[in-house]
C-alpha cells in the first residue's frame, strides 16, 4: 500500500469485518459492547500530555475561544480534504504517515487539547457514544446517508 491508496480488504477480512458487524447487530437489543475498554483513561493521559505541551508552546497563554477552538479542527477537517485533493501524499513533518492521517491526528489533539482546557469527558463520551450506537437500528432508522 503507497499513501495515495485506502487499504483493500482481502475476500477473509471482508468476512470477518462482516462478522463483527453481525454480532454488533446481535447485541443492539442489549446495547453492550464487545469489551470493556481503557481507552477512556488512554485518552485522557495523552490528552493531559497534549494540553502540557501546547501550553509549553504559549497557546495558553491566555484564554481561548471556544469558537476558534472549534474553528480551528475544522481547519485541521479542510486540511485533510486537501491532502486528499492532492493524492494524499507522504506528510511533510511526519512523512511516514499520508497528509490525511498527519490532518486527522490533529483533529484529535486539538480536541485534546480543548478537552483538558475545558474539563471535557471526550474520552468516556466515545465509549458511551459508540455504545448507544450500537443500539441505533440499521441505518439509524432509515436515514439515506
Ligand atoms: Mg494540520
Amino acid at each position: 500500500m503507497n499513501n495515495t491508496q485506502f487499504v483493500e480488504f482481502t475476500d477473509e477480512q471482508n468476512e470477518r469485518i462482516n462478522e463483527l458487524a453481525d454480532e454488533y447487530r446481535a447485541r443492539v437489543e442489549g446495547s453492550t459492547l464487545k469489551r470493556d475498554y481503557d481507552f477512556p483513561q488512554t485518552f485522557n493521559e495523552m490528552a493531559q500530555d497534549v494540553h502540557a505541551n501546547s501550553r509549553a508552546h504559549g497557546w495558553w497563554e491566555q484564554d481561548r475561544n471556544n469558537g476558534e477552538m472549534i474553528a480551528l479542527m475544522h481547519s485541521e477537517l479542510s486540511e485533510a480534504l486537501e491532502a486528499f485533493r492532492h493524492g494524499n501524499p507522504p506528510d511533510d513533518h511526519i512523512p511516514d504517515f499520508s497528509g490525511v492521517e498527519a490532518e486527522l491526528a490533529d483533529v484529535v489533539i486539538r480536541i485534546m487539547d480543548m478537552a483538558v482546557a475545558r474539563g471535557l469527558r471526550v474520552g468516556d463520551a466515545i465509549i458511551a457514544k459508540h455504545k448507544y450506537n450500537v443500539a441505533r437500528p440499521h441505518k439509524h432508522g432509515g436515514k439515506a446517508f
